[in-house]
């Protein structure tokens, strides 16, 4: 080990110090540049880039995927047939399905069969929308609804009675007396069913393919390519 108190051992000069140490500062307050301007913005307020939830809620994305909705047609039969590729194609395994025959006399669904138990585990889905998809009746759809926060695993499973909407649409809330709920998203399908994307089939450009319902779904579907490519970033919400 060197003894710097030897008479041999060479400092290193005081110029070569002091330029090290001014280059490391110089780095420091660099770095800690874009953090000092976010924290002065955040205590102004000139800068924010977090939303005061739940003071202030953000505006949701027309295709956001939250809570879901059993749907039933105009008329006021219900769009589920108990087919249970919904529960299938679900990667969280939070689906349960159990179809039962129609009363011919007094049909649920237009279908043989209609969704005589449908369950949902909030607490396992990730909103992936791969039900939706699935579905072949454009039954189970999903709304911009996320605020639905439990305080037990019972609550966060959804049974038939809590995601069917009544025949008017309004679709029930577990919590509705829950002040950050809108219920209002629950009103409201999710974007891509009024997607008109023709999938590479010049003649379904524009051509709406979502069957209707009692109440979700008035909004206009979605502008054909040639209008989405003429618009700005800004007009897309992009900005
Ligand atoms: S959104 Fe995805 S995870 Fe949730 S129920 Fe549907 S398929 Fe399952
Ligand atoms: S929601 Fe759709 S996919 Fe699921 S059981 Fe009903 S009809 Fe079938």
């Amino acid at each position: 080990m060197v003894d710097r108190f030897d008479a041999g051992y060479q400092f290193p000069p005081i110029r070569a110090t002091l330029e090290l140490v001014v280059g490391v500062l110089r780095e420091l307050f660099k770095g800690l540049r874009v953090t000092g301007r976010i924290m002065i913005g955040t205590i102004t307020g000139s800068e924010l880039v977090t939303t005061r939830y739940p003071q202030e809620m953000r505006e949701k994305p027309q295709r956001f995927h939250g809570r879901h909705v059993l749907n039933r047609y105009p008329d006021g039969m219900e769009k589920c047939i108990g087919c249970e590729l919904c529960a299938g194609a679900c990667p969280a395994k939070c689906i349960y399905v159990r179809g039962q025959d129609n009363d011919p006399a007094n049909p649920t669904s237009p279908g043989e069969r209609f969704g005589f138990v449908y369950e949902i585990n909030m607490l396992r889905c990730i909103f992936c929308g791969l039900c939706v998809e699935a579905c072949p009746t454009e039954a189970i759809t999903m709304t911009s609804l996320f605020e639905m926060s439990t305080t037990n695993r019972e609550d966060a499973i959804y049974t038939r009675e809590t995601l069917l909407m009544d025949p008017v649409g309004k679709v029930p809330h577990m919590f509705p007396e829950d002040e950050l709920a809108d219920l209002g998203e629950l009103d409201t399908a999710d974007g891509w069913l009024k997607a008109t994307s023709p999938s590479g089939v010049a003649a379904y450009e524009g051509v709406e393919m979502w069957r209707g319902t009692p109440g979700p779904g008035n909004w206009d579907p979605e502008p054909t390519q040639d209008v989405r490519d003429s618009r700005t970033s800004e007009e897309d919400g992009d900005g």
